[in-house]
């Protein structure tokens, strides 16, 4: 070969490889730097679905470009609970019901959030109910018990993180866990560590980078340390996706930022079988959801969004016996409140009114609240027929008997669940005339569907277990893709092999 021909295909050959480089270039792996993984708790494929047919619009969630189907059992039962569904997403690890941030031999695993920490990032946590509720806690504490509420709420305090909305401590003071690791109240441990205490809206609305550390709670916390049911929620509550929005706004920093946002509440209100109150928070999640996507139209190469539930709760399925192939979601527009605060507000001031407490009373209270009719039209979607005004009337006087809610009793059980005998009727009656069915007051084992958008959304499509999402987060930051223990654990394993 002569040299000029040499020298032209080294020039080839250069142009080539440029042209390669090039072309992987945009191929090369990008790291998720903003990551949000939203979980609605209790939030199956019907919970989803039924908000979206209520709405008569499609949710946020349910468009994401990538859809998966996650298993979600724990290692000691098929149907999981909270605790063991999110340290199984925290972490990678499978776990035994109960146990928060830890592994079935009682090792602390590392969570998502405390690696995102390591990293140099901001970690926020936000939840409609407690903060320290086995959801957000599996995020940052490490207890045997999802009830130590006291240590739960030392580990948050404990914990570094940047930011923590939604609920409040169920146990700051150890007054019901009882704990022997007492270090004084855990709010007052918060403030020594840094952390700016909000729970009034203006003054946390209010709330810009400078204040450093933040825990924030809703004013009025409904029952359990939660915010209320986004249908009982007044004007001077802040709802979840503010909560959110704050925390985005808190986070935002060169680099980087993890945030956990849980709906903690459609859980609850499927634990009731309340089927307008889960779909209410399933739609203030999905607030949620856009708040993440606004902020990824900002930051599209850099974002993760994973959107998910722990497991289904309440057997809800769309269609029933009684309406066949009809569905009428429309019905559910006429309850007004959640069986919450008809039970706490209505009926407990309705109990003290004596001799006047009568079926008849509460009959135009049940129209006024649930919008169920004693003397409809025929025809009328709302009008109840004899059979189920009998239903109502049964639970009426069993409520009024003052029955106790958590029945022992398995026939009371199966028509109450443990809740007040006419607020969980109404809402069956109501439910059903919508065409929604619910088989359990407790959580189901069907698998969850989960969604992403942004840096490495595809893996999340396809079929998966709930151990995945963390693994698959992980590996999308730039993290090694393994279960880890906290150097607490590997400090004991250590003392352990001396
Ligand atoms: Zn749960």
């Amino acid at each position: 070969m002569r040299s000029k021909d040499l020298k032209r295909s080294a020039v080839f050959l250069a142009a080539l490889f440029l042209l390669l480089l090039w072309a992987a270039a945009p191929m090369a792996a990008k790291e998720a730097k903003y990551v949000f993984l939203l979980i609605g708790d209790g939030m199956g494929i019907p919970q989803r679905i039924a908000a979206e047919q209520y709405a008569g619009k499609t949710l946020a969630m349910n468009i994401l470009p990538a859809q998966g189907i996650t298993s979600t059992h724990a290692a000691d039962r098929f149907i999981t609970g909270s605790a063991a569904s999110a340290t199984a997403m925290a972490s990678g690890q499978k776990t035994n019901i109960g146990l928060v941030g830890m592994d079935p031999q009682l090792r602390s695993v590392k969570t998502l959030a405390e690696m995102a920490k390591e990293k140099g990032m901001k970690v926020g946590i936000v939840s409609s109910v407690s903060i320290d509720h086995a959801t957000p806690a599996a995020f940052y504490a490490h207890v045997p018990k999802r009830g130590q509420y006291y240590d739960i709420d030392v580990a948050l305090a404990s914990s570094g993180f940047d930011y923590f909305g939604g609920g409040g401590l169920k146990d700051p003071a150890n007054q019901r866990d009882n704990s022997k690791n007492f270090q004084g109240n855990a709010l007052e441990l918060a403030k020594k560590n840094g952390f700016t205490v909000v729970s009034d809206k203006e003054d946390f609305m209010a709330l810009d980078c400078s204040a450093g550390k933040v825990l924030a709670s809703n004013a009025w916390l409904q029952n359990s340390g939660a915010l209320p049911y986004d249908m009982d929620a007044r004007p001077e509550d802040v709802t979840l996706a503010e909560f959110a929005r704050k925390g985005i706004e808190l986070l935002d920093n060169d680099q980087g930022f993890f945030l956990m946002v849980e709906g903690g509440k459609i859980d609850w209100a499927c634990h009731a079988n309340d089927g307008k109150a889960s779909i209410q928070d399933t739609l203030a999640f999905d607030q949620v959801v856009a708040a993440a996507l606004d902020f990824y139209e900002q930051h599209p190469d850099e974002t993760l969004i994973v959107v998910t539930g722990d497991h289904e709760c309440g057997g809800l399925t769309l269609g029933f016996a009684g309406t066949k192939y009809a569905t009428n979601f429309e019905v559910l527009s006429k309850q007004s409140i959640s069986f919450r605060k008809f039970t706490n507000e209505i009926l407990a001031d309705f109990k003290d009114k004596g001799e006047q407490a009568t079926f008849a009373a509460m009959k135009p209270l049940i129209t006024k609240y649930f919008g169920l009719k004693f003397d409809a039209a025929p025809g009328d979607p709302l009008g109840l027929k004899s059979h189920e005004a009998v239903k109502i009337m049964q639970a009426f006087e069993r409520s009024l008997s003052g029955e106790a809610e958590k029945s022992s009793d398995p026939e009371t059980y199966l028509l109450y669940g443990g809740y007040d005998p006419l607020a969980v009727t109404l809402t069956h009656i109501l439910n059903q005339k919508a065409g929604m069915a619910w088989t359990s007051y407790k959580h189901t084992g069907v698998p969850v569907t989960t969604s992403a958008q942004g840096v490495t959304a595809e893996a999340f499509n396809g079929s998966y277990d709930n151990t995945d999402i963390a693994l698959k987060i992980m590996e999308a930051m730039g993290l090694d893709a393994t279960v880890r223990y906290t150097a607490q654990t590997e400090e004991k394993a250590v003392v352990a092999q001396e």
